[in-house]
């Protein structure tokens, strides 16, 4: 059984593969097998290692656009800033686009106008924050969330990385990516517009209410 394990790794750790027969013959060290620990070892730790390297690409912190706290506070009203740069949340069911429906346009970063979801990936999920099911593709950069006692996957703004929310899976709803992102209203600005690859023809269907809960 252990060395038949042993064959399956090592065929799995060698691109050429040996006769296992002629190899596993020989059970006691000898000058044909010394390799053997060297490479389980990484074979070992590649897959029962830390995903250091994983977490260190999933919580990356540098972001193009790399304004200062102080130069946010210059832009941004103190709600917004307290949301995106100090990743807080606003109340449930008082955010501008909590029940904002337009049939096209977009929703951008409020911090540095990145357009991050489309009218299309909203969805009404009665939370209390939008949600929608995707996003822009690379427009949201995701992180491991350890806060309040529970693991969460936080969402930020690739550009800017202004927090918007966090994202969950799973939960049902019948869109294509059993997907939440849940979202603050103060961190978007919804611009209206065509459909992506549309020319001119989508209109909002409330110009102008939203942002102004
Ligand atoms: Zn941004």
């Amino acid at each position: 059984m252990r060395s038949r394990f042993f064959r399956l790794l090592f065929n799995f750790s060698k691109p050429t593969r040996l006769r296992p027969s002629t190899f596993w013959a020989t059970p006691r060290p000898s000058p044909h097998n010394p390799p053997l620990k060297s490479m389980v070892i990484p074979f070992f730790s590649a897959l029962f290692g830390s995903s250091t390297s994983a977490n260190a690409k999933n919580n990356m912190t540098s972001y193009p656009d790399e304004r200062t706290p102080e130069e946010w506070r210059a832009v941004l009203s103190p709600e917004q800033f307290r949301i995106l740069r100090e990743k807080g949340t606003e109340a449930p069911t008082t955010g501008a686009y909590d029940k904002h429906y337009p049939s096209a346009g977009t929703y951008a970063c409020a911090g540095c106008g990145t357009p991050l979801y489309t009218a299309q990936q909203k969805f009404s999920s009665g939370c209390g924050w939008p949600a929608y099911f995707d996003s822009i593709p690379g427009a949201v950069v995701r992180h491991e969330d350890r806060t309040l006692g529970m693991l969460r996957t936080e969402i930020v703004c690739a550009n800017c990385g202004g927090h918007l929310g966090h994202v969950f899976k799973g939960e049902g709803f019948p869109t294509p990516t059993n997907e939440r992102h849940c979202v603050n209203s103060v961190s978007l600005t919804f611009k209206e517009g065509q459909k992506e690859g549309e020319d001119g023809k989508g209109v909002a269907d409330k110009p102008d209410d939203a942002g102004k809960a």
